[in-house]
């Protein structure tokens, strides 16, 4: 855990997350930065910054959560498409440093800039709806 981190953070329970899937290696959990309901962010259970530094299982359980995660997304959106996308670190402008996927369904006219900050009840909820349809799908 790096305690400068808010990802270990949330992970360990100190913040607040709303929590779609928590694995032996991996968890997935929703941010209040929300450009689209169920945007979910995956990520290692430990503090790794970079991808080159996650091991097989890691990142074998990362691609299987995610496409679950994200059949589920596109099952209760019916979203025409989605975004996946990694992009950690100083060199990207970003101050999470901890190993994450983003999955966020995209629909026609989005604007990417475009951010809404929701309610953690909002989250709750959402993460909820998601989880039930996830759990199904083992
Ligand atoms: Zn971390």
């Amino acid at each position: 855990m790096d305690d400068n981190c808010i990802f270990c953070k949330i992970i360990a329970g100190e913040l607040e997350g709303s929590f779609v899937y928590e694995g032996d290696h991996v968890v997935a959990f929703m941010d209040i930065n929300q450009p689209n309901h169920y945007k979910v962010l995956v990520c290692t259970r430990r503090h790794i910054p970079m991808i080159y530094e996650i091991n097989d299982e890691e990142a074998a359980e990362v691609m299987q959560v995610s496409r679950r995660i994200a059949q589920a997304i596109q099952r209760i959106t019916d979203c025409p498409g989605m975004s996946v996308f990694q992009n950690n670190g100083a060199i990207a402008y970003q101050d999470v440093f901890h190993f994450h996927l983003h999955l966020l369904p995209r629909y026609e006219g989005d604007d990417r800039r475009h951010r809404n900050v929701e309610a953690r009840e909002v989250l709750d909820r959402l993460a909820a709806d998601l989880r039930t349809v996830l759990e199904a799908s083992y």
